[in-house]
């Protein structure tokens, strides 16, 4: 057994989340935790709302809300969307907590003590007729990389690169207008050229990465600059230090208090389950390993940025140190990154509209058809484009056709003949071998989710359904009346195939695995559901968790077996209810409309 963190990258709260979030990295690491716990190991999947920095209270401006009312409104809304995804989290929170302010406050000072946090003079902004810091969300101007007219002082929503406000081209107030004047002022930086040959000898050591990550961190180290860590801010987590931590002006940057979300929501989690060091088990013991999950706009941070926060608080940089209160922290094992999923063609856009949102689909849709379109094409490799024509196609001809087809028929015909799970009776040489093959395919489906190869992972699931059907229609248990034996005894292997089959398919699919083995007459939880509590701080925050808000937890300590267990004859069957809808093609043309409307 070992310990097995499952991080997910952090959704920033200043909106719903479309299918294009989870579908990178929700549903893909959560059938790699599921999968995990089958296994035997001890998971801990985490992560939360990301609710710092720009783009929250630049939403919350146009809503009319304070920034703390903005998060917590939007932190509930994906908290919930998650859960009704099925999305097995052993928490997730979020970054306002007093938790996580002490956390990166305890990171920042280990970091500051060993030298890598410098302080610079940079030019920042301030209002000509007012002499007050400028926030950098106040500021507009054009980017000097993309050349888009209306970019933010810290970042380009079109490109998406970071921005000093200095670099923007023509730079203006929003407030009214004018044109910042830039004076000296002192900033902090995270020294990332003194990680350099730390995190070249580290990512060396990594093996079975996807090669657009190692690719993209190699080009990464080779050109490593001191990254900006504080921002003219008022919304964020106070800097840590003497005549700073009390300014209203200066916060540290969104970036480096999230990353620092995995580690404070571990801690959290394990204070909430009552033994505050159990933690430590996930992050200082050396077997333990981490996965990180993410699009691969987030790269960056994952694989670079976190890698040298952790080195340096760990006193392994070019300058050394010591490892501070929390003690030796572990890197990332293992970073894996998605591409995108287009939408009929064009990217997702929240501001141009081309979006689904989770929660819209999940009103109309059942949350297995969407994990299933997205564990079978997704966007592990490369970009994938969500249509409707194929979410139709495959929600009817392969979820419904194929696995929900073989349940039912396999179902319905033992209830109606037998009433129960029939006693076989010798095995002939097809039984065998289709039972060999679904035994099999633990071992092959398994392989590929532990390498986090979600799409052939669930097409070998599909190769061993077609086997099932393939042998249903090759013996025609429903042609043998005359021989009740031979019958009870085909049936028998067909529903020891589905049996094994639900198991391998419930990391994928586990709503309806869950139905499966009910349907097989089995009782209790089989597929374990998140749930949300509602709780209050641990600590004091700042102000956006004051009074009760939600969190997803779960109890997955229960987890079948990822192995074939025999069916008992005798187990009464009832006739079954459908486990998967089929569609009505004129969906296609639906929900085309919606999107265009
Ligand atoms: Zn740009």
């Amino acid at each position: 057994m070992t310990h097995v963190l499952t991080a997910l990258a952090w959704p920033y709260a200043n909106g719903p989340r479309h299918i294009g979030h989870v579908a990178g990295f929700g549903v893909p690491a959560d059938v790699f935790a599921r999968y995990m716990r089958m296994r035997g190991h001890d998971v801990l999947m985490v992560s939360g709302t990301d609710e710092h920095g720009t783009p929250i209270l630049v939403q919350a401006d146009s809503e009319g809300l304070k920034p703390a009312e903005a998060a917590a409104k939007y932190n509930r809304i994906i908290v919930e969307d998650l859960d009704a995804l099925g999305l097995s989290y052993d928490l997730f929170t979020r970054t306002t907590t007093g938790n996580h302010y002490k956390t990166v406050q305890e990171l920042f000072a280990t970091l500051y003590g060993n030298g890598y946090i410098l302080q610079k003079k940079t030019l920042g902004a301030i209002s000509p007729s007012t002499g007050r810091t400028l926030p950098d969300r106040y500021i507009e101007g054009t980017c000097p990389h993309c050349g888009f007219d209306s970019a933010r002082g810290d970042q380009c929503d079109n490109c998406g690169r970071q921005l000093d406000p200095v670099d923007l081209i023509d730079p203006k107030s929003r407030i009214n207008g004018e044109t910042p004047k830039f004076v000296e002022e002192d900033h902090f930086f995270l020294d990332l050229p003194a990680f350099a040959d730390a995190l070249h000898a580290w990512l060396d050591t990594r093996t079975g990465w996807r090669t657009n990550v190692v690719r993209f961190t190699k080009n990464l180290l080779d050109d490593l600059q001191p990254r900006p860590i504080s921002r003219d801010l008022d919304w964020g987590v106070p800097i840590p230090l003497d005549g700073w931590v009390d300014r209203k002006d200066k916060r540290l940057y969104v970036w480096f208090d999230a990353v620092i979300g995995y580690l404070s929501a571990t801690i959290e989690w394990a204070r909430r389950s009552g033994d505050p060091e159990a933690w430590k088990r996930w992050w200082q013991d050396p077997e333990a390993v981490s996965y990180y999950f993410m699009g691969k706009d987030n790269i960056v941070f994952h694989s670079e940025i976190w890698p040298a926060m952790l080195l340096g608080a760990d006193g392994e940089g070019a300058k050394g140190g010591e490892p501070g209160a929390l003690g030796r922290l572990n890197l990332p094992t293992e970073v894996v990154s998605s591409e995108f999923l287009t939408m009929e063609g064009k990217q997702f856009s929240s501001s141009r509209r081309v979006v689904i949102y989770v929660r819209d689909f999940l009103e109309r849709y059942s949350p297995d058809a969407l994990r299933y379109y997205i564990c079978a094409a997704g966007p592990e490799n490369q970009d994938s484009d969500f249509t409707w024509a194929e979410f139709l196609r495959r929600n009817n001809d392969e979820l419904v056709a194929g696995w929900g087809n073989l349940v039912n028929r396999s179902v319905a015909m033992a209830a109606k003949n037998f009433g129960a799970v029939p006693e076989p009776g010798e095995l002939e040489q097809v039984d065998r071998e289709l039972l060999e093959a679904t035994r099999a395919s633990f071992d092959a489906v398994g392989d590929l989710i532990g390498q986090n190869k979600v799409r052939a992972a669930i097409g070998e699931a599909m190769k061993t359904v077609a086997a099932a059907n393939k042998y249903l229609a090759d013996t025609a248990p429903w042609k043998m009346k005359e021989d009740p034996k031979r019958q009870g005894t085909v049936l028998f292997t067909v529903l020891q195939a589905v049996s094994d089959l639900k198991t391998v398919m419930s990391p994928f699919l586990p709503h309806s695995s869950q139905k499966v083995h009910e349907l097989l007459g089995g009782e209790g939880v089989f597929a374990p559901m998140p749930r949300i509590e509602e709780v209050v701080d641990l600590d004091e925050g700042a102000g956006a968790t004051d009074g009760p808000y939600p969190v997803l937890t779960g109890d997955y300590s229960d987890v079948p077996k990822w192995e074939s267990v025999p069916l008992v004859p005798g187990t009464p069957l009832d006739k079954p209810v459908p486990v998967f809808a089929k569609l009505d093609p004129s969906i296609v043309d639906e929900e085309i409309e919606r999107l265009n409307a």
